[in-house]
């Protein structure tokens, strides 16, 4: 036994580190080292009990966890951490049906659709129907497709199970989009799942030898896996005598991918999935002072729907309280957290990076990188449009997938005009149109364009379009993605298109040219040995980059955020901000309690991220649409016990700042029925539980969106949000 590897180890992470035989089950609060554990137990098996690196898989919720897990075990093993696979599960399946991909009936060169790719396929769907794209959007039907794909329902079955017109029509189109992505020798990222799930039912013996490869099987995050990924995990694990050791670590509380089809049934349920397990509790927190741990314990409480009962405490003491800032608007806030962090930094109580700002929704973050920009603070935010969702980058991906497999159909469909090469819509549609008719891909059909009748012109186009695209899959078989995007943007001429644009966002798009260029010629020339630099494995590496990945590997910048990237992250300082009802919780979730309870839940993920300081912070008034609208505190706020909470409201200075009052909130506002919300017009007149007496000005917006504007005698009148406002008719 290595010692040193259990030395920094209470009891209860020892005995799961050590355990050994049947499945393991790792419950416990955040910051109790549950992931740590995870390092451990891997290390543990390799040092102590002599696995081989290539029998463990370990499946993290995001790559760049995954990438953590490898550095700290590379830390703790060195060299033999290199073989191990810590993978999330879309990267792991995505290496598994590559190797089977004919079984499932795909090429082993398939695409990866992204939820962009994916929603453009719908698209072209709802147009050939001749559905209307208003009302049924490719948004709605990719998240309708996508939850039955995550319950691991197939076509036949939803077709089968379809009891309404909107069923049936789900159903029609999950269909034609099945069609449609095989045809284009593509899978989508619930498919990355479903198929390799379908591998393993459907081929025993692949599955057996699978299971032979990965002898231990490792899961942090259990509480976000979805049906299929449960599945996955049954399957690829199997219950007999041969069955892997699975060990898997998580706490329900932390459950926040429900839309996306987590459930927590998965984690609760698990002792009776595996009625042999063992299960190991953990209670100390190594993370947060005593006064965060109070505080989102106090928040999480309130939710009827959880694990076993948790006693988390921590030995750090209490430290310091807890900081509120009652802003008048969000640029206030933004303000006064910038203020805080100049302070901080000054002072040599914290670094830059950190800190961390959280939200609920991308949006949020524009008020603080405007102040942020304007002081000097150096920041990242995480997610928003990100690098690979912008358009140049995604015409140019497109030529790369093509180059890959010449029959994705969104990718050729995206580009066969762009630059522009004379081809209209008719031109296209024409090719779309062979394609449907004769069953062969968008790509297939471009190269069949003699059969096919237009202009003279457009044809002339489409075979240029062809050619660039055979020359580059030429180059592709012996170079880099570098030097075929460097091929693609000369033939295309799409620089030259750019340059002579007189748009100004054009100048930035060639920066991201640039930028791309490099990012593949560092891949290209990498120096790992056992890596593969083609154009194929560029392209999966960027298909898996989640937000959560765009993390700054920079020292020295605060990171902006959303609540949901937070997750297993910790940081010294952490602001969480717009603790406003209606901003979070989200405005959609406050009507169910379920909904209201994942919103808690996420509460409890956003607090418990904090080392040493935590900052709540919310505005009165925001601007909401470009309308100022007034907003009451966030019921999680009033969930807090008042003691833990130092407040302060006023217009904020640099510093000092007067601390120690505690807020009026008064109870928290809950969203009004539908039948409560007053109706009003223009000239009544009106009583607001905070501001007294006004006179309404005018009103818009209708239903949930109905908002007035109301003048109270003081300052200008303001915009309230009906539904939400404390206000009754007078
Ligand atoms: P989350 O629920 O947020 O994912 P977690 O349970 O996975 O949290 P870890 O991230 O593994 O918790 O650990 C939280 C912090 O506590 C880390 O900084 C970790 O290094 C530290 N830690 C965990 N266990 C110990 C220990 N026995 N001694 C010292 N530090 C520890
Ligand atoms: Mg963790």
């Amino acid at each position: 036994m290595v010692n040193a590897l259990l030395d920094g180890l209470n009891e209860p992470q020892a005995e799961a580190v050590v355990h050994s035989g049947g499945p393991l089950l790792i419950v416990a609060g955040a910051g109790s080292g549950k992931t740590r554990v995870l390092t451990h137990r891997i290390a543990h098996l390799i040092g102590d009990r002599g696995a081989h690196p290539g029998e463990i898989l370990a499946i993290t919720f995001t790559n760049k966890a995954a990438g953590e897990l490898r550095e700290r075990l590379d830390e703790l093993i060195g060299g033999r951490a290199r073989g191990i696979w810590a993978l999330t599960f879309h990267s792991a399946c995505l290496r598994i049906l590559r190797r089977e991909a004919s079984r499932v009936g795909l090429k082993s060169s398939f695409s990866v659709y992204d939820a962009d790719d994916a929603r453009r396929l719908l698209g072209h769907i709802v147009k050939d129907l001749h559905l209307d794209s208003k009302k049924t959007t490719p948004r709605w039907l990719a998240s309708e497709i996508s939850r039955l794909k995550n319950e691991l329902i197939s076509v036949e079955e939803a077709a089968e199970a379809a009891n309404d017109a909107k069923a049936t029509l789900v159903a029609d189109i999950y269909r034609e989009y099945d069609h449609r992505l095989r045809l284009a020798d593509a899978v989508d990222f619930d498919d990355i799942i479903g198929l390799t799930v379908g591998l393993l039912r459907d081929f025993p013996a692949v599955a057996e030898s699978w299971r032979r490869r990965f002898r231990h099987v490792l899961v942090d995050e259990y509480q976000d896996t979805n049906h299929a990924q449960y599945v996955f995990l049954r399957e690829l694990v199997g219950t007999g005598e041969d069955a892997s050791e699975l060990s898997v670590v998580g706490d329900a509380d932390q459950s926040i991918y429900a839309f996306r089809g987590a459930t927590i049934r998965n984690i609760l349920e698990f002792e009776k999935d595996y009625p042999n397990a063992k299960t190991v509790l953990l209670e100390q927190n190594y993370r947060s002072t005593q006064t965060i741990l109070d505080a989102a314990n106090a928040v999480i409480k309130l939710n009827s729907q959880r694990g076993p009962e948790k006693r988390l405490w921590s030995a750090q003491g209490q430290g310091p309280t807890i900081q509120g800032f009652n802003a008048e608007s969000d640029g206030g806030e933004a303000t006064w957290v910038a203020n805080r962090i100049d302070d901080l930094v000054d002072d040599g109580e914290t670094t830059f990076s950190e800190v961390a700002v959280f939200y609920r929704t991308n949006a949020q973050s524009r008020a603080f990188e405007e102040v942020f920009i304007r002081r000097g603070i150096p920041y990242k935010v995480v997610g928003g449009v990100r690098f690979y969702e912008r358009k140049e980058i995604r015409d140019l991906l497109a030529y790369l997938k093509l180059t890959v497999n010449p029959d994705d159909t969104v990718s050729a469909q995206r580009v066969i005009n762009v630059p522009k090469r004379g081809l209209g819509d008719k031109a296209v549609g024409a090719v779309a149109q062979y394609a449907a008719a004769n069953d062969v891909s968008f790509a297939a059909a471009a190269r069949a364009v003699d059969d096919i009748a237009m202009t003279p012109r457009a044809r002339n186009g489409v075979k240029k379009f062809t050619d660039i695209l055979d020359k580059a899959a030429k180059l592709a078989e012996t170079a880099g993605p570098d030097e075929v995007l460097e091929q693609v943007l000369a033939d295309t001429g799409y620089l030259e298109e750019l340059s002579a644009s007189k748009d100004p966002r054009d100048e930035s798009r060639v920066d991201n040219i640039q930028e791309l260029i490099s990012v593949a010629h560092e891949f290209s020339t990498k120096a790992d040995e056992d890596a593969e630099n083609d154009t194929a494995t560029f392209l999966e590496q960027i298909a898996l980059v989640a937000d959560s990945d765009q993390i700054p590997e920079e020292q020295g910048q605060v990171t902006l955020m959303t609540l949901h990237t937070a997750k297993g992250l910790e940081y010294d300082t952490v602001f969480l901000t717009g603790m406003d009802d209606g901003m979070f919780p989200h405005e959609r979730s406050m009507g169910k309690s379920e909904d209201l309870e994942e919103e808690r839940r996420l509460a409890y993920v956003g607090l418990t991220r904090a080392r040493q300081r935590l900052f709540l912070t919310r505005a009165s008034t925001r601007s909401v649409f470009g309308t100022p609208q007034f907003f009451a505190a966030s019921r999680f706020l009033g969930e807090i016990p008042g003691g833990l909470v130092e407040w302060s409201d006023s217009t904020p200075p640099s510093k000092p700042v007067k601390f120690g009052r505690t807020p009026s909130f008064g109870q928290p506002i809950a969203m009004k029925d539908p039948g409560d919300v007053p109706v009003v017009t223009a000239g009544d007149k009106v009583e607001h539980a905070k501001w007294g007496e006004g006179k309404v000005v005018e009103t818009k917006g209708s239903g949930p969106r109905a908002q007035a504007r109301i003048d109270f005698g003081v300052g200008d009148p303001k915009w309230v949000i009906l539904r939400l406002a404390p206000l009754t008719k007078v």
